[in-house]
């Protein structure tokens, strides 16, 4: 019996990785304890009351009552831990945009438990049997290794002074401690770097074997345009198609700007990877960049329009407001803090009113159309009840200029109701699960289908549909095919824009980690939710890491010396990879040639 199925075998569930002692109010986890309760913190002159949550002394970790409130426009986070103070934090810059958010909040549809319930939250992860999402997107950590050392990393091997690596029993294993939830799998194949491994192919085959449906690989896209140069255009390509064929659907790729001052992490090697993509038949990138105030907060239109420019292999971009780590002074923290309604907010103005703030949607809204597809055809594929403060999108359409370039985005909500239709699609859910008869029920679901085909155009503004685009044609495809294609489909004619805000622990809200479906598969069989996983990473990360570690030397013994270390070290040749026009023409009418020419930061 392999320990995993041992320690489960009395009650199906793993133990807890912490207790808690009600008496003393202290929870012990790893060999530490925190303190749990406090006073309700007091509002000031000029603050009104939104909700009251839980949150964390970031210092102590202590679990504490706290208020969410809003003062001047703005929505903040506030706790007062004993030992620690008031701390106080912004939480949503804008409280309009956030009372709008919150109208789509949902409950979540509860999880299978993983874990025994031990402790309060978030010390019992996971899943345990409170938390409220099942897995949308499991992150899988492939290895710790990297070939780049940025410097805001605390994570990649040579930092933290061993390699991780699961070996392909053990993801084989987390894939199915995944599937218990029984849900569609959907995982993200995460490091460090993923493509160090040289059996990457074997593990995308793995997951495939597994049963699950959407694999997506999270890279930093140097390694393809290192391949270009070291090995030859061909070696680069054939590699990315190995990698299609081995059953990879999407690449999340870092982008962080147009420029190489916002983006010193591939900005020279990104034309060459697309190319490389786009040679592949590797169809489906997603542009992922992690938002800085005063870095490349003006870059986020350009980074729009790069997308739409590469939009045969682009299908979206996914902006990240930056996680603050480690300790941080509050005008320090002032200096760098994003939240999602500056990044709509920078969005509209860099794309001249185009993209409004208005045409954004929390994730949520996406539950409402799966509860939807689940009353029609019994069968809940996946549901995305995240918190609405954790994420938003909309899909743009493109229209060009004589020159190719994007000349113009047309949000969705420019010729569509999509409010109307979510009122509408709640409205048909309560009424198909209502029908409880059988045989009666199929023949109304049924005519639920016809008559949604006949409402549908109710909803969209026929005069100012872009040519070209057959909305009800796409839309009726997600619904009566209800597959993975026929979103794909729609991914095909329109950009996809979304923003995910993960916390940190000045902003960390418990109900938002509660309601997480973005996970991390574990070797010891806990599936942890990414705030938990990453903000309190002493904790959850860094322990798994640890305890299934090598060291680096026996590392380099069994790979060799040029596996980890300063051999794996990527050096980039900025003359080299400036020397070819696929440089010049990804960045064409986007990126000045003085700027691209002379290397420096566009102003
Ligand atoms: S975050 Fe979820 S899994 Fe972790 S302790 Fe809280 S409810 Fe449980
Ligand atoms: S590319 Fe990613 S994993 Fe590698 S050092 Fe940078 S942030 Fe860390």
């Amino acid at each position: 019996m392999k320990p995993l199925e041992k320690s489960r075998a009395d009650s199906g569930l793993l133990d807890a990785p912490s207790i808690f002692d009600a008496k003393s109010g202290r929870i012990t986890i790893n060999g530490r304890e925190i303190a749990f309760g406090g006073p309700l913190p007091r509002l000031g002159e000029g603050e009104k009351l939104i909700a009251y949550t839980t949150s964390l002394c970031p210092y102590c970790y202590r679990v504490l009552p706290a208020v969410i409130f809003e003062r001047e426009g703005k929505v903040f986070i506030k706790r007062t831990c004993p030992e620690h103070g008031t701390i106080e934090e912004l939480y949503f810059s804008s409280s309009r945009l956030y009372h709008r958010f919150m109208r789509f909040e949902e409950e979540g549809i509860g999880v299978t438990p993983h874990v025994k319930l031990r402790s309060p939250c978030p010390f019992n992860c996971g899943l345990c049997p409170r938390h409220k999402n099942h897995t949308a997107l499991a992150n899988l950590v492939v290895t710790n290794r990297c070939d780049l050392s940025c410097w805001y990393c605390f994570f990649y091997a040579e930092k933290v002074g061993y390699v991780y690596e699961p070996s392909l029993e053990q993801i084989r294993e987390m894939i199915r401690q995944y599937r218990k939830e029984g849900v569609s799998m959907a995982v993200q194949i995460t490091g460090g770097e993923p493509t160090l491994r040289p059996d990457l192919p074997e593990i995308i085959r793995l997951l495939k074997e597994e049963g699950v449906t959407h694999i997506q690989l999270n890279t930093h896209g140097v390694t393809f345009a290192r391949m270009w140069f070291e090995e030859g255009v061909e070696a680069a390509v054939k590699y990315a198609r190995v990698l299609r064929e081995a059953g990879l659907n999407t690449v999340y790729m870092s982008f962080d700007g147009v420029t190489p001052r916002a983006n010193p992490k591939n900005h020279w090697e990104a034309p060459y990877t697309l190319e490389v993509f786009r040679k592949a038949g590797v169809t489906s990138v997603v542009l992922v960049p992690t938002v800085i105030k005063s870095i490349n907060d003006g870059e986020l239109g350009d980074i729009i329009r790069f997308a739409a420019k590469h939009i045969d292999v682009v299908r979206g971009v996914n902006f990240q407001p930056v996680s603050l780590t480690g300790r941080m002074r509050r005008d320090v923290r002032e200096k760098y803090r994003v939240t999602i309604p500056d990044v709509l907010q920078w969005v509209e103005e860099q794309t001249d009113g185009q993209i409004p703030a208005e045409s954004w949607f929390p994730i949520p809204v996406a539950a409402k159309f799966s509860y939807f597809i689940e009353a029609l055809s019994g069968e809940l594929k996946v549901c995305m009840g995240n918190h609405p403060a954790c994420g938003s999108a909309t899909y743009v359409f493109i229209e060009r200029g004589a020159d190719g370039l994007p000349s113009r985005f047309i949000p969705i909500t420019s010729f569509f109701d999509v409010e109307g239709f979510i009122e509408y699609i709640e409205e048909k859910t309560g009424e198909l699960r209502k029908t409880e008869d059988a045989l009666f029920s199929r023949f109304r679901k049924t005519l639920q289908a016809a008559s949604i085909l006949k409402d549908l155009p109710k909803f969209i503004d026929r005069e100012k549909l872009p040519q070209g685009l057959n909305i009800t044609k796409l839309l009726m495809n997600v619904f009566i095919k209800r597959n993975y294609e026929a979103l794909g489909q729609l991914h095909y004619k329109m950009l996809f824009l979304g923003n995910m805000h993960f916390m940190d622990l000045y902003n960390y809200d418990v109900e938002r980690v509660m309601r997480c479906n973005i996970h991390y598969l574990s070797p010891d069989g806990r599936v942890i939710p990414f705030c938990a996983y990453n903000v309190l990473n002493d904790i959850y990360r860094d322990n798994i890491l640890w305890k299934y570690r090598i060291g680096l030397d026996e590392y380099k013994k069994r790979y060799g010396e040029k596996s980890v270390g300063p051999g794996v070290k990527y050096v980039r040749n900025i003359k080299l990879l400036k020397s070819t026009p696929i440089y010049y023409e990804a960045y064409k009418g986007i990126v000045p040639d003085s700027v691209l020419k002379g290397g420096a930061a566009k102003s």
